[in-house]
């Protein structure tokens, strides 16, 4: 019997704003089965963030929150942020003080995001099926807690804004190294993308890159231009395995990542801390489907999946709910983002309960 199993697992569940609350519901569901098929012991703490915080304690990431993420095992989060709260100062908004907060205190360094790419969703793909049929399979390293959203110094005035981009060379090096560790497990290869011909903290993170590829080689180096890269995640996305770059950059490469899959609502990240991880979809709080019942569950539900494996070591148990999400993907249900002509759109509950059905059979 595996004894690591056993142990009672915190989990912090941080639901948050706008469709965050609705999707957490299902990925809960599909927890509960999955963690009573493979015996885990584990114990749901809620707190609150972003938005929803502001409201009920006047700040978006109140001590409480942070005292429960920091004491937890992993940390579940829906999304944060809307219309509501986008006028209230800088450090109060749910994205700042919230979510970046977050990050802060779980001192996360890397955001992992895995392009699941679903055959029978090639359809809703905007790439043409010359270039989807080829077929997609990558991952994105985004390095978390540096760059320039956390660079100083910052300032906003009515006349002038003003962000720092800063990279430390052991910040390159330890993100580097991730995502070359990772590329041996895959296809071997690591996509660099910064933007070297104009940043200088661009270019000190080419020559530390370069420098960290020596250690590994059996896996191949290239660097790329980021707006370049932007155009051939379009052209040909069939080239990259790992795709390695910024805080800024990572940010915006892993919508357009989405994009290619179909939608927001399907690709889940892991962001990878010192003590615990963070597991959250790649979408934001959707304000415009919010409280509808017809956003999609399955980013949130596969962030279990990835919690599975990265925080509980159950390869297992993860590998049967992507399983289940596939085959369920397979069988037809749909929520309205990923519909093709003549499909009937199933609910939020409802694209949940079917993965919960087909995992449960299993
Ligand atoms: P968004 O990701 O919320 O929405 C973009 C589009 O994708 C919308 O049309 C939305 O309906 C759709 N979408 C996203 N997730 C979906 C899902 N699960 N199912 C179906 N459709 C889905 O981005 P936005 O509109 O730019 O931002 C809205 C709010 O979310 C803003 O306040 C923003 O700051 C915040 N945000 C939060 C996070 C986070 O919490 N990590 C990330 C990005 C944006």
């Amino acid at each position: 019997m595996n004894m690591t199993k056993k142990r009672q697992r915190r989990i912090v569940v941080l639901s948050g704003d706008g469709i965050g609350p609705e999707i957490m519901k299902e990925a809960l569901k599909v927890l509960e089965i999955s963690g009573k098929r493979h015996d885990l012991r584990y114990e749901l703490k809620v707190g609150f963030i972003g938005g929803a915080a502001c409201d009920r304690f006047g700040v978006p990431f109140p001590e409480e929150t942070k005292r429960l993420c920091v004491e937890s095992d992993a940390v579940l989060l829906g999304s944060v942020g809307g219309s509501k709260w986008d006028n209230l100062p800088y450090e109060k908004r749910p994205e700042i003080g919230g979510l970046l907060d977050l990050r802060k205190t779980l001192k996360l360094y890397a955001n992992i995001r895995p392009l699941i790419f679903y055959q029978e969703l090639k359809e809703i793909s905007p790439l043409s099926p010359s270039i989807i049929n080829k077929g997609v399979d990558l991952v994105i390293v985004r390095e978390l807690a540096g760059g320039i959203y956390f660079g100083q110094p910052k300032s906003l005035s009515a006349d002038e804004g003003l962000d720092t981009m800063i990279y430390k060379r052991e910040e390159v090096r330890r993100i580097a190294t991730l995502a070359f560790q990772l590329a041996s497990s895959r296809r071997k290869k690591v996509t660099s993308v910064d933007k070297a011909n104009v940043l200088s903290s661009s270019m000190l993170w080419r020559r530390v890159v370069s420098e960290v590829a020596l250690e590994f080689p059996g896996i191949e180096i290239r660097h790329m231009y980021v707006d370049n890269a932007a155009m051939q995640m379009i052209l040909n996305p069939h080239q990259f395995d790992v795709i390695l770059t910024t805080n800024l950059f990572g940010d915006i490469l892993s919508d357009e990542s989405a994009a290619i899959s179909g939608s927001l609502g399907m690709l889940p990240s892991v962001s990878l801390g010192k003590a615990n991880h963070l597991y959250e979809p790649a979408g934001g709080s959707a304000p415009d489907i919010a409280g509808k019942g017809i956003a999609n569950p399955v980013a949130m539900i596969l962030c279990i999946a990835l919690m599975l494996d990265h925080s509980f070591g159950m390869q297992d148990a993860s590998k049967e709910i992507f399983y289940s999400v596939g085959q369920i993907i397979k069988q037809g249900y749909r929520t309205r983002d990923i519909v093709s002509v003549n499909q009937k759109p199933v609910t939020t509950r409802a694209m949940g309960d079917a993965v919960c059905e087909f995992l449960f059979k299993l």
